[in-house]
């Protein structure tokens, strides 16, 4: 991902564009959840398997065949405005991904497995994994910015949810956190930690939102 949050914000703007309620929160669900491949990542990291969890991540759930399988799913009558909506705020996932996080996407997956050209696509190639490292670090706090900025806008709409009293404090107090933990960790752990705040904060969070407010 570029940051969740910054997905998220996307997914947020692109789906007020759209009147029709379902295919808003199409758009919403589909700018965020390509990323949910994070979980399955980290179940791989935790079993050892670091290589396999490497290709889990911007695989099947940003591939071409996950588009054109939930195409399908809309065309034959399953949930169409939503998965429509799903698939415009996925599509815009998938590009953003291209080109705000250092890291390949597996457009053709799982071809890769038995074609040479169906490679995953990596803009950023000829970037070394210290630039990667360094780019990541800051992208994190950024997230946590973004999180507490998407809360306290929502605030002024929502003045009484606990989400947003709490949230915004909760996240910018996650940044130094998170600058001593990178100060005193591996890199391996200080990504594992940032992908842990991931899943059990934001993505609940995420989905909380999407049945409360969109
Ligand atoms: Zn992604």
């Amino acid at each position: 991902m570029p940051t969740f949050a910054q997905h998220w914000w996307v997914g947020w703007f692109l789906s007020g564009c759209f009147e029709n309620p379902t295919v808003a929160k199409g758009v919403y669900w589909g700018s965020v959840l390509p990323d949910v491949d994070v979980y399955l990542a980290f179940l791989f990291i935790l079993l050892g398997r670091e290589p396999e969890a490497m290709k889990i991540h911007r695989g099947p759930t940003h591939s071409l065949l996950c588009f054109a399988l939930l195409a399908v799913c809309a065309l034959t009558g399953i949930a169409p405005l939503f998965l429509m909506g799903f698939l415009f705020g996925m599509g815009v996932h998938v590009v953003l991904d291209f080109f705000f996080w250092l890291w390949f996407v597996d457009l053709f997956w799982p071809l890769r497995y038995w074609v040479s050209w169906a490679k995953p696509i990596n803009l950023w190639d000829h970037v070394s994994r210290k630039t990667i490292e360094t780019w990541g670090y800051y992208l994190e706090l950024v997230d946590h910015m973004l999180v507490a900025a998407f809360l306290t806008y929502q605030k002024e709409r929502h003045p009484d949810t606990i989400v947003c009293q709490y949230g915004p404090t909760t996240m910018l107090a996650l940044i130094p956190a998170l600058m001593i933990a990178h100060r005193h960790m591996s890199v391996r752990y200080f990504f594992a930690l940032t992908h842990g705040i991931f899943m059990v904060l934001q993505m609940p969070l995420f989905v909380w939102v999407s049945v409360q407010w969109v």
